[in-house]
């Protein structure tokens, strides 16, 4: 593989989106830091790039070993039998499919890729599995070189599904303490209740008054006050560091998947060697899309990147005219709310590499959006975001209807986020087969689901019975109704699970770092 042996490849250094960043920095800098200096995101300097033999060879090995080998052929900093000691301990039997992320196929050419099989039963296990095996063997390979001699509080803000995965990743790791803000009002009660009965000693959870761009702003501002970084370093001895899509060790795990997917369905006979591959991905921050973009850049024989959504349709709109505004768009809530965003930090990411790198054009377009709430990219640029991407979204009702649907004719349960994909990719397919990201268990959204089966429009209150259902309960009738299907352990046993966190505090940054202190002084 090309870049493989860490030996004669040297070192993949990470350089920033921005151009502020003195110098380039190692991968594990690159995870403990999360965010660059001066508001930018690590990039690595090289993308690596695999043979298509390379690509299907790896459906022969057990999904922790493809993970390791993509971690090598980027040359990460780390030697590389560790690299297979923290997959190992990445992906085994946290998830509850031995494939890791099976996929199930509707029709010969429609594939649904499960990224929902690890033990929060969203697919950002799938990153946050990984991400925090990488983190804490950064920080210790960074101490012991003495470049290091502090502690890190992670703080996520989420608007359901990173919350609780970053939770369970970050649960008792050593040298890390991790703090989630959610908005009180927009999470679902299963979502609610995974992260407020989190287990381990060195987690905190808070509801935000606001939605989840206030969060992510306030949570952001608090990432960029100096004073209070000084001030927790003195005190506490502590720094912070994300785990939000903005880090580096987020994406990686993410691309695993994609490259995996495509030697899946060679190996499984459903697609040839070398035959494209189109793939739709419910969007939000733009990671999950991004990683297929990075997937086919490395080599993997995908066509036409297909990006979905909601009724938040900033991105849609994006790609589709070139001019990114939420100068004048509403925050609409949505039956898919781990996509209801306005600002999509991993864009920048992608407008990055689709301008050949160009830190001035992207430094200039996020002080535009900062500033003015919007940006135009230039001609070139917007030829490059068409050559790739086609993008469309999806109302609320049509999601639900889509959930039924798929039912109908499939036997299969959507979630809605998974619809919102689905419904895109029949509206814009073209002759390649398309893999579905599937990217979460429907039983995570079993409100919105019981609406799809029952024709309630979204939004519409539930029936007083059902309403006075917990989201346990409301899962098993959804099951009764559908024939059985399964629910995962982690969500059929909420209810029984003690609630440790019940604070609710304000959206700006003041509220939020005085609420990290008063969580690092216990
Ligand atoms: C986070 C999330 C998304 C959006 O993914 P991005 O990487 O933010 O684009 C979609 N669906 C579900 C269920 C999610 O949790």
């Amino acid at each position: 593989m090309t870049n493989a042996s860490s030996g004669e490849a040297g070192q993949n250094l990470y350089v920033d989106t921005r151009g502020c960043c003195e110098a380039p920095v190692p991968f594990t800098e690159a995870v403990v830091n999360g965010l660059a200096q001066g508001g930018g995101l690590y990039v690595p300097e090289r993308i690596p790039t695999l043979t298509l033999e390379e690509i299907t060879a790896l459906a022969k090995l057990p999904y922790a070993q493809r993970a390791a080998a993509i971690y090598k052929a980027f040359a990460i900093d780390l030697p590389d039998d560790e690299i297979d000691r923290l997959m190992a301990r990445s992906y085994g039997d946290n998830f509850d499919d031995d494939a890791i992320c099976p996929i199930t196929s509707l029709d010969d050419d429609t594939h649904v890729l499960e990224l929902w099989h690890g033990p929060t039963s969203a697919f950002k296990d799938m990153a946050l599995q990984c991400l925090p095996q990488f983190f804490s063997a950064s920080a210790s390979a960074l101490r012991e070189s003495g470049q290091l001699d502090h502690e890190f509080l992670i703080l996520v803000a989420t608007s359901g599904d990173t919350g609780k995965a970053a939770l369970e990743g970050f649960k008792n790791a050593e040298g890390v303490r991790i703090g989630v803000l959610f908005p009180d009002t927009g999470v679902s009660d299963i979502q609610r209740k995974q992260m407020v009965t989190t287990t381990g000693d060195n987690v905190q959870v808070w509801g935000v008054r606001g939605n989840f761009d206030d969060c992510q702003t306030g949570v952001k501002k608090a990432f960029s006050d100096d004073a209070f970084a000084q001030k927790l370093l003195r005190e506490h001895s502590v720094a912070l560091s994300s785990a939000n899509s903005i880090n580096w060790g987020r994406l990686m795990p993410q691309i695993v998947y994609y490259v995996s997917s495509y030697a899946e369905l060679v190996a499984q006979g459903k697609v040839e060697a070398g035959a494209p591959v189109d793939v739709c991905v419910p969007t939000g921050n733009f990671g999950n899309i991004l990683a297929a973009w990075y997937a086919k850049a490395m080599g993997v024989p995908f066509g036409t990147l297909m990006c979905a959504s909601n009724e938040n349709r900033v991105l849609a709109d994006f790609i589709n005219t070139g001019t990114y505004d939420i100068s004048d768009r509403d925050f609409v809530t949505t039956p898919s709310p781990s996509m209801d965003i306005l600002v999509s930090s991993n864009l920048e990411r992608q407008l990055f590499e689709l301008t050949g790198r160009d830190t001035q054009a992207i430094a200039g377009w996020m002080r535009d959006l900062s500033e003015s709430r919007r940006f135009r990219v230039d001609a070139d640029t917007f030829a490059k975001v068409r050559a790739d991407f086609v993008a469309d979204s999806v109302g609320n009702d049509e999601c639900l209807a889509v959930i039924r649907e798929v039912l109908d004719e499939h036997g299969y349960l959507l979630d809605p986020h998974t619809a919102v994909a689905y419904r895109v990719a029949q509206n814009v397919r073209g002759e390649n087969p398309v893999l579905i990201a599937s990217t979460a268990h429907w039983a995570k959204f079993g409100d919105n689901v019981y609406r799809a089966l029952h024709d309630l429009p979204a939004g519409a209150p539930l029936p007083a019975d059902v309403a006075a259902l917990t989201g346990c309960q409301l899962n098993e009738l959804i099951s009764r109704e559908t024939g059985g299907r399964a629910i995962p352990a982690g969500l059929s046993s909420l209810d029984e699970m003690p609630v440790r966190f019940a604070e609710v505090i304000d959206g700006d940054v003041a509220s939020i770092e005085s609420a990290a202190e008063d969580f690092l002084s216990r």
